[in-house]
């Protein structure tokens, strides 16, 4: 069967200036997403995940640089031209980013906007389509939806305001799905409910779903693949329950931890950035021997899961 998305060898880069060096930001990402699969990319902020959902989306900011290949179906994303790639958003490919503020404009209401896509994409009226919204808006917590929809962006709370622009995505009815961390705004109740929308919406519609978070438990409880990264690179990757329950690499074996002590109190899962020869985590590993001084690859250590560390047989 042929991936809904695959993404090989994608190297991320960024000219500095000041020194005039090329930056890789994300080095040698491979991963793929089935149609009615939901994907997980996990770790903490600074690891790469977002600059690989927008190389996807072919949005990375200037001066940021993706190569490698990167295939919707059968079209090969990095060649289509500026034209061909707007076309395809929005129908195949929906995009759910962080800051919902920005994407929201202040001078339309939320409604028009949440339907815009829709009514030009699928056809629909705008009445159909804010019936859609209105219904899709109810199922993930925001109250009195169908009046609200009528407000403008600043009246509603930055949670709602996430909500919106989740409910624009699936409204059309995308083939994939990126969701660039689409529950950081909101509290645990509407996180649920959030996700549960998210699995209908796969199982009714076949969407492939690429989640991108920092957030454990939300992976653990909506994707059946993960692939954890830190530093720009994979890390760990396998069945969701394996990888997640049972964690192989150091890091991902932290963030199952910092998961569940958040459950009791808040800790922060800073962004850690790769500063030694070696291992990238090899500065914050307990596990660390001089064998790190290389770099890992991944390995297979069972059914669908690898992982790039010389100890990870041993955790
Ligand atoms: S390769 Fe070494 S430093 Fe890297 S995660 Fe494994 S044990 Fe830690």
């Amino acid at each position: 069967m042929t991936a809904l998305l695959k993404v090989q060898h994608l190297y991320v880069s960024a000219h500095r200036a000041r020194d005039a060096v090329t930056v890789d930001l994300v080095k040698d990402v491979n991963f793929t997403v089935d149609s009615g699969e939901a994907v997980g990319l996990l770790g903490a902020s600074g690891g790469g995940k977002t600059l690989t959902c927008l190389s996807v989306a072919r949005l990375l900011p200037f001066g940021v640089q993706a190569q490698g290949e990167i295939s919707l179906g059968s079209t090969s994303l990095l060649p289509l031209n500026d034209t061909a790639m707007a076309q395809l958003r929005g129908v195949e490919l929906s995009m759910v980013f962080q800051e919902p503020s920005a994407a929201l404009n202040p001078l339309l209401t939320v409604g028009e906007q949440v339907t815009d896509a829709a009514c030009a994409r699928r056809g629909l009226s705008y009445d159909d389509a804010r019936a859609l919204a209105a219904e899709t808006l109810g199922a993930m917590g925001v109250v009195g939806a169908q009046k609200a929809l009528s407000a403008f962006p600043h009246q509603w709370s930055q949670g709602m305001r996430a909500r919106a622009l989740l409910t624009a995505a699936l409204l059309v009815r995308p083939l994939l799905l990126l969701a660039d961390e689409p529950t950081s705004a909101l509290d645990a109740a509407a996180v649920g409910r959030v996700l549960e929308v998210l699995k209908k919406a796969q199982a009714q519609d076949g969407m492939g779903l690429l989640l991108v978070s920092h957030d454990w438990l939300a992976v653990r409880q909506t994707c059946q693949r993960v692939y954890v990264m830190f530093a720009g690179r994979i890390v760990e990757s396998g069945p969701a329950a394996q990888v997640l329950e049972k964690p192989r690499h150091p890091y991902t074996a932290r963030l199952k931890v910092e998961a569940q002590r958040r459950w009791q109190s808040p800790v922060k899962t800073g962004a850690l950035s790769e500063t030694l020869a070696g291992c990238p985590y090899r500065g914050h590993c307990s596990k660390a021997s001089e064998r790190c001084s290389e770099m890992p690859t991944l390995e297979t250590v069972g059914p669908g899961h690898q992982v790039a560390c010389f100890h990870g047989e041993t955790l």
